[in-house]
This record gives C-alpha cells, structure tokens and sequence, in this order.
C-alpha cells in the first residue's frame, strides 16, 4: 500500500471528531484555517463556535463592524488575521456578489491567504489537486524521506511542496490533505513520536537512521527584539479614563493606553519628563503610582514587550473621555485585557 493509502486509512480510524470537519462548506473551511494557523485546535475550538455562531454567513462577517471582529478574536493573538478576514469576506461580498471563491488561483487572491489555505479550502470544499504543506506536513515528509532541506528556506519550501504535490491521491485530494496533517499532529509529533505504532514505521528514513530528533530542520534566523512599554492608565476622580487606537503593527485597530515607548526601562522622573506625557497632563495635578513593580513581560514571536502601568490620578477630565465601565467592550491585546482583569478602578 502507498504512502497516501497508509495515511487514508490512519485517518478514517483515527481522526478527532472536530466540527469543521462536518461540513466543505468553504466559508466554514476559511475560518477555521485562518483560526488555526499559530493556534493550537483546542484553543482555537471555542473562537471557531463563537465566529460561526455571530456570524453564520460570509454575509454577516462582512456587514460587521471591524471592532466587533477583533473583540471576539481578543485573546487569539496575531490579530492581522482577524483584519484580514473582515476584509476578505467584505471583498467576496462587494466585488464578487457574495460568490465565494472556488479555485486555488482565486482563493490565493484573498488577503490573508497563502498557499496552505488556498490549497486547503481548494482541496476540501472543491476536490482540487492541491497538496497542503503546513508545520505537521513539513515533519512526517521530511522524517519519513530522511530530507534535511531546511524548511524555512525558499529551496525547502519548493523541495516540500513538490514531494506533497507527487503524494497526492487525486481521487481524494482533501481527505488526503487532511490525513498527513492529522498524522502530523497526532502520531508523527514534535517530541517523541509514537513510531511503534506508526503504519509508516516499515519504511521510514529517520526511524531507521536514527534521525527523528534531528528533522525537520529549521535554520535559526529569528531575532528577539525587546520593547518597552509604559501604560498611561488615567483615573479620573469621576472615573473617567482614556483610550488610543493603535495606528500600526501586529495591534493595528486595537485599543490600549496612550503609550509611551522607551529604548530602556524608565522610573517615574524620566517618565513624567517625556514630552507625551507632559503634553497629556500641562498644568494638571497629578498623582502617579507604578502598578507593577516588577515589568509584565509580554512574549511574541520576534519581540518581547517590557512593560509598565502607571496610574495617574486626576481630578479633572479634559480629552479624557472613556468611562471605565465601557473600557472593557474594547479590542484589545491579551497584555491589556490581563492588566484589566488586575485593575480595579474604584
Ligand atoms: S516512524 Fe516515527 S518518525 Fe517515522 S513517520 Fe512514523 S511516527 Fe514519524
């Protein structure tokens, strides 16, 4: 039995019982690709109910508010995603007359939409020939062929693609697609593999050269860069306080603090000589306490945000203009929705 066959039937028996999995319709299919890219199935699960449940059609998505996306994609993270897809399902509605894309060629054309989700929704929801390749498809080929390409070069990208694409059964492309990447997942994992009970285990490079630890391989280019944030949280005497929508970057649209950004950490003497914050508070009297004494370290993927909340007591509410109980309907980052969960402001 083939490769693909093996995986088949693997699958049939073995896959998890997972609500996207019961329907090829592809608005349905986008979603959950879109939420499970950087997030884990189980974490993704409940935002997956949520979106469907708000909003059942593409219809829906696009006629909502980009503020209403984001606050029920917070606590996702990497939230171009979720502006993405109020913008493509805007485009399907608007400049497609609501037909939904059906082709990988039409599909890639969305924004947000590489050549993993094309190639999903192409293959799932239209029976298209075309091979998906995501973290869990990179580790079983690169283990079961013994291929030492790394990954995240332009050379292993093409090198992957094209053995998946070789792979393919063409009668069952999405059933295939899915079965590599449930194998991946499930049974061909990161850490130790369950190879014993592998149906690939007769034939597989890296199990009998003894290389699972060492593939795939991933070439090292990340750098962290280390940010630093302090939080101005206004108190007003009649509870008041203010919010900014951040104009750019990975929390483009959501709302925080205004912000002051440093090269290092600060104490309160740099801080109140900042020329936003003396913009923002001339001539008031104010009050000025650090919530945290030790910095939130807030991590993602190419930087880590040290961070600072400081409390500014005022009396007085000029451009101040955010009532406290309405803070919370806000989008906003996981950073700020944990300092909120902290905060008391009465
Ligand atoms: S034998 Fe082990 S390493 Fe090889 S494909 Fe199976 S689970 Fe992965």
């Amino acid at each position: 039995m083939n490769f693909s066959n093996l995986l088949i039937i693997w699958y049939l028996q073995n896959k998890r019982n997972l609500p996207w999995r019961k329907t090829v319709n592809p608005y349905y299919i986008w979603l959950s690709e879109i939420i499970l890219q950087q997030t884990r199935v189980d974490q993704g699960m409940a935002y997956y109910l949520r979106f469907v449940e708000k909003f059942p059609t593409v219809k829906d998505l696009a006629f909502a508010s980009e503020e209403q996306v984001l606050k029920l994609w917070q606590g996702l993270g990497y939230y171009s995603r979720a502006r993405n897809l109020h913008f493509s399902a805007n485009y399907i509605v608007h400049e497609r007359q609501g037909k939904f894309p059906t082709t990988y060629n039409e599909l890639i054309k969305l924004k947000g939409v590489g050549d993993y989700t094309a190639s999903a929704i192409a293959s799932i929801c239209f029976n298209e020939n075309t091979a998906v390749v995501d973290g869990n498809v990179y580790r079983v080929l690169a283990r079961y062929f013994g291929i030492k390409t790394p990954i995240n070069t332009t050379e292993g990208i093409k090198e992957f693609k094209k053995i998946a694409q070789e792979l393919i059964d063409v009668k069952k492309p999405g059933t295939h697609n899915q079965a590599v990447m449930e194998f991946g997942a499930r049974l061909c994992k990161p850490q130790n593999p369950d190879c014993s009970i592998c149906v690939l285990n007769n034939s597989c490079v890296a199990l009998s050269k003894n290389q699972i630890k060492e593939l795939p391989v991933k070439l090292n280019i990340t750098t962290i860069k280390k940010r630093y944030f302090n939080y101005l949280v206004i108190q007003t005497e009649d509870n008041m306080t203010k919010m900014e929508k951040r104009k750019k970057g990975v929390w483009k649209n959501l709302y925080e603090f205004p912000l002051i950004e440093t090269e290092n950490n600060i104490d309160e003497l740099q801080l109140i000589s900042h020329e936003k914050f003396t913009n923002l508070f001339e001539e008031l009297h104010v009050t000025i306490k650090l919530f945290n004494n030790e910095n939130v370290i807030h991590k993602l993927t190419h930087q880590h945000i040290y961070t600072k909340f400081w409390i500014i007591k005022t009396s007085i509410s000029i451009n101040i203009s955010h009532p406290w109980e309405t803070v919370k309907e806000y989008p906003v980052s996981t950073l700020i929705d944990n300092f909120l969960k902290l905060y008391k402001y009465n």
